[in-house]
This record gives C-alpha cells, structure tokens and sequence, in this order.
C-alpha cells in the first residue's frame, strides 16, 4: 500500500533564498510523524508548500497516491489535508463558532458540520464554554486549540500541526499532545512540527529530523530520541562516552 503522504526531493526558495533544498519523507496512513529541527530549518515551509500556499521549484508531493504540488490550496483542502498554522492566524473578531465555521467552508453538510462542531467542543470543553466569545480575548492555549478545532472542522484525513506547542504552559502543552494522541487513536494521521523535540518524538510513530533544508535522519520515534545525534543537537542533552 502506498503511503498516505509522500514527499519526494522537495527544493522550495524564497526568490534567491533556499528554504528547502532536499526533503524527503512519507507518512503512513493512521500514524503520528514529525518533523524535528532548529529554527530556520525549513519545517514550516515544507507544510506551507505541501498545503499549496508556497509551490516547489523541485520534487514531488503526493497524497493518497496521486501528484498534489501542482493543486491551488483549496483543493488540496477538498481532498482531506488541513493545515494548523504556527502562529495560529485566528480572526481575534470573530467568535468561537465563527472560526470554527470558517474550517469548514468547503462543506455543505450543516448537520455532520454540527456534529463536528460539538466533538471539537467536547475535545476542548473551553472551547464551548466560551463559543459565543470573540476568539482575540483567549489566551495562547486556549488559541491553539482552537486552531486546532478550525483544522479538524474540515475532516481532514491528514492534520498539519505547525509548533502546536509554542508559547504554551507545560500544562496547556501536555493537554495539547493528549488531544493529538486522542485524534490518533480515532484514526486521524498527523504531521506534527515541533521544536519540543522531546514530547513530539515521545508521541510519534515515526520521525524525521530537518537540518539546513534537508531531511537528514530519521527513524521510529523511540529510536530518533534514543540517537546520539539527536539527543545533542535537539534534547539539550551531553552524551559522553
Ligand atoms: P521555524 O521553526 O523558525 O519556523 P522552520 O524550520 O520552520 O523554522 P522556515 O520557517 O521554513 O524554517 O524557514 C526556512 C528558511 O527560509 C529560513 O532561512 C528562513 O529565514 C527562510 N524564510 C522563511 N520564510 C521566508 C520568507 N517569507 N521570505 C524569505 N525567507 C524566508
């Protein structure tokens, strides 16, 4: 069986700035994989560029076996890969529900969008609680999860989490690798990008570390945080011996 996401050889620039010169990786279908790597790395343009808002000037991405560089981002969209941006980019005027229904624009299906909406609010019970709330009031957490919440309101088949957690408490940051785990164990594939290393090799099936631009290791979760490499240059941790 052919992998839910392939990407193969990925070279994308900024004008005359390489941001991404070889990477290469796949995701299979059902699994958490990240990717793991110093600022700069080229993790964040990778998921812009496989969502179709930057587009490769080499490789080739493909999803559920067909070719998708070339696809504008809504319909990359329409066929199942939804994208949580670092940074969030929420509408701070809007409320709750409105973000949340700006997720799923591309569907028509009021009642399963309903329905949608109310698991996002039992994944996120602050996220009910305060629903009729203007989305700029909340804090970094409670921002991220609904990020979060928008991406999985178009049912994707693969979410895209860019830094989920970034800026947040160690507690806010646990809650959020419990709801990716949660997701998983429903049958939701991630790509996670992280730079917390440590808990997102720790959830992952499978990882893949990004140095200047190109894919350079990569292994099972379990086996990336037990590489010597890894743990030096990511985990903060000296090895000697
Ligand atoms: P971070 O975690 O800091 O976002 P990253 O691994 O996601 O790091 P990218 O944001 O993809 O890395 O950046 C890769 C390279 O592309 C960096 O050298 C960065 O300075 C450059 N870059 C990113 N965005 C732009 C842009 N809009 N214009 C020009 N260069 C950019």
């Amino acid at each position: 069986m052919s992998p839910l996401l392939e990407v193969r050889d990925l070279a994308v620039a900024y004008g005359a700035i390489n941001a991404v010169s070889k990477v290469s990786f796949t995701v299979e279908s059902g699994q958490i994989v990240c990717l793991i790597g110093s600022n700069g790395a080229g993790k964040t343009t990778t998921l812009r560029t496989i969502s179709g808002l930057l587009r490769p000037v080499a490789g080739e991405i493909h999803f559920d076996g067909q070719r998708i560089d070339r696809l504008p981002a809504h319909e990359i969209l329409a066929r199942g890969i939804a994208h949580s941006p670092e940074g969030r980019r929420l509408f701070g005027r809007m409320t709750v529900e409105e973000n949340l229904r700006l997720g799923a624009y591309t569907r028509s299906d009021e009642p399963e969008i309903r329905k949608d909406m109310d698991r996002v609010y039992e994944l996120f019970t602050v996220l009910g609680e305060r629903r009729h709330l203007k989305a700029g009031l909340f804090s970094g957490g409670e921002q991220q999860m609904l990020a979060i919440g928008r991406a999985l309101m178009s049912r994707p088949r693969l979410l895209m989490l860019d830094e989920p957690s970034l800026g947040l408490s160690p507690i806010m940051t646990q809650r959020i690798f419990t709801t990716i785990a949660e997701l998983r164990a429903e049958g939701t594939t991630v790509l996670l990008v992280e730079q917390n290393a440590l808990a997102a090799l720790a959830q992952s099936d499978h990882g893949y570390v990004v140095d200047l631009g190109r894919t350079t290791l990569s292994g099972t979760g379990q086996e990336l945080l037990a590489d010597r490499r890894v743990q030096e240059a990511y985990l903060g941790e000296s090895v000697s011996g």
